[in-house]
């Protein structure tokens, strides 16, 4: 098999991909509460998982590594479960953004940022729209389950999306770490219908809630038809997504500059 795991590589091998042009995932993820189910990793090992089978699949289009997997996400939301290890903004941010610069510094010009938590997607927007305008690399970032969108979910029978310690994870979970998941009471751990709003008030308002608000034992969604070969399923179609995203031209093709039509008039100079 092919080796695209960083920390397995050896520096020289490392130098080599940046020359050949590699494309470089960098993994994003959490350790939080999932219930009482699933191990805190859950995140993170998914994300490591689909990184990894996406860097498989695309490879003979174009090499890729895949980067250690960011563990410490923001998870504020899930601190009175236990078991949760957040980072505040301000330590996010400069965590994410000087492993893009180390890579970038490498030589790699292409990173996709490959996100598996909810609670780190505004943030990692914000911090490509900081860094993407002088960075060196083309910066893209990405949730697996957004980009499989119905291919993934179209494998879900009692929820509509991956949400959180359900159908989904708790399948995916069955495939990576089987031995880690707590099937015995599994039939009772549905959490209500109606909470999945917990950050809303109004119309469409924000407003900052932690996730007991929603949830008595941390779950949203509803984990009790899961299983392996859905999860298997649901693996596969996350990586697919990841790897026709890379492989996609357009991902990666500079920025237009519509004014150049302008410019050949001499318009802007
Ligand atoms: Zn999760």
């Amino acid at each position: 098999m092919i080796e695209v795991d960083w920390a397995r590589l050896k520096a020289h091998e490392l130098r080599k991909l940046a020359d050949d042009n590699a494309i470089v995932i960098l993994p994003i993820a959490s350790m939080e509460q999932h219930g009482p189910h699933l191990p805190v990793m859950t995140d993170t090992r998914l994300g490591q998982e689909i990184a990894h089978r996406a860097a498989r699949k695309a490879y003979s289009h174009r090499a890729v590594v895949v980067a250690p997997v960011v563990w410490s996400g923001l998870s504020e939301h899930h601190m009175p479960f236990g078991g949760t290890l957040t980072l505040s903004h301000d330590t996010f941010r400069r965590v994410v953004s000087d492993l893009i610069e180390a890579i970038t510094r490498q030589g790699f010009k292409d990173i996709l940022i490959s996100n598996s938590h909810g609670g780190n997607v505004i943030a990692i927007q914000q911090i490509l729209d900081e860094l993407a305008p002088t960075s060196k690399a083309t910066l893209v970032a990405t949730n697996y389950d957004v980009e499989a969108g119905e291919d993934l979910t179209r494998h879900l029978q009692d929820q509509l999306g991956v949400m959180h310690a359900g159908e989904a994870e708790t399948s995916m979970m069955l495939i990576c770490e089987h031995d880690l998941v707590d099937m015995s009471n599994i039939t009772n751990l549905a959490s209500p219908e109606g909470g999945k709003h917990f950050l809303s008030v109004g119309k469409g308002s924000y407003r900052w809630r932690p996730f007991t608000h929603m949830t008595k034992n941390g779950l949203a969604g509803n984990p009790v038809r899961s299983n392996a070969a859905k999860g298997e399923k649901m693996l596969e179609a996350g990586a697919k997504a990841l790897a026709n995203l890379i492989m996609d031209p357009e991902t990666w093709a500079a920025s237009k500059d519509l004014r150049s039509a302008e410019k050949n008039i001499g318009e802007y100079k």
